[in-house]
């Protein structure tokens, strides 16, 4: 029987690249896409004659209209690509970094859905699986511009829901809070120390906790649609109230 194919954007690092892994042991071909293309073709060669890599940023209309053209059929399309940009207080918020934001998390999330759709229609089980976070609904100081931008996934996912209602396309959006992947990394301009600083003494999720979900949501029968999947760490109850063993 011929393999359904998933495409994953975001899966150069993190969650993204533990979610093809994941989808490809699920039995699915995956497309993988990211800007960093050296890292993309390794993980489609670590994964097997099941993954192919394409270039690809989702702020780009032209890049994405390319990389969906190449896909020739989907059923499930897994939007990872994105995170933050500093954490920056809305009085001093650098309107660049939130236009970024808001591209990569937003638009890009947009700009894969439209181009996909008519795929994932006629695949007759479509499905669009979108990584929001836990600041999709809880705020904190600091946060403003990436909470805005998930704030914005989220909408964008729920009226999809609604404007697909009838058509054979599920739609789900998994919300995790603290993950250890590159995400704190990038969004402190590579401050590795920063950003290891706040895992300290807590136990974060992985990018393979995330992508089990991942496949989890995936993987059961077409007419169960889970709608929203928050998935903390034991140690978050809430952005920013954390327990720290030391
Ligand atoms: P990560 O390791 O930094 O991965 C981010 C991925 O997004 C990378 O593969 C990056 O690839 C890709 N990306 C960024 N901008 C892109 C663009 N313009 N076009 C294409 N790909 C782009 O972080 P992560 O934790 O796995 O993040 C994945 C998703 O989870 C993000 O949406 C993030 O907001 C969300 N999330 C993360 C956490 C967390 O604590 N880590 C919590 C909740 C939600 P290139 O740079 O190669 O393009």
């Amino acid at each position: 029987m011929q393999r359904a194919v998933a495409v994953v954007t975001g899966a150069s690092s993190g969650i993204g690249a533990a979610t093809a892994r994941e989808l490809a042991r699920s039995g699915f071909d995956v497309v993988v896409g990211a800007r960093r293309f050296d890292r993309l073709a390794e993980l489609a060669s670590s994964i097997g004659p099941a993954a192919r890599a394409s270039r690809l940023d989702v702020t780009d209309d032209q890049s994405v209209v390319s990389f969906c053209e190449a896909v020739p059929e989907c059923r499930v399309l897994v939007n990872c690509a994105g995170g933050a940009l500093g954490s920056d207080r809305v009085a001093d918020a650098d309107l660049a970094r939130w236009t970024e934001m808001y591209e990569s998390n937003v638009l890009g999330t947009l700009r894969m859905v439209r181009a996909l759709l008519p795929k994932l229609v006629a695949s007759g089980d479509g499905h669009v699986v979108t990584v929001g976070s836990v600041a999709g609904f809880e705020t904190y100081v600091g946060g403003a511009g990436y909470n805005a931008a998930k704030h914005a996934t989220r909408a964008l996912m729920d009226v999809l829901r609604l404007e697909l209602l009838g058509q054979p396309v599920r739609v789900s959006e998994i919300d995790p809070g603290m993950v250890e992947t590159e995400f704190s990394v990038v969004r402190f301009d590579g401050d590795a120390e920063r950003a290891a600083a706040l895992y300290a003494g807590m136990t974060p999720l992985s990018a393979d906790d995330v992508a089990e979900c991942i496949g989890f949501v995936v993987t059961r029968p077409s007419h169960v649609d889970i709608d929203q999947l928050v998935v903390r760490p034991r140690d978050q109850a809430r952005v920013g109230v954390v327990h720290r063993r030391d």
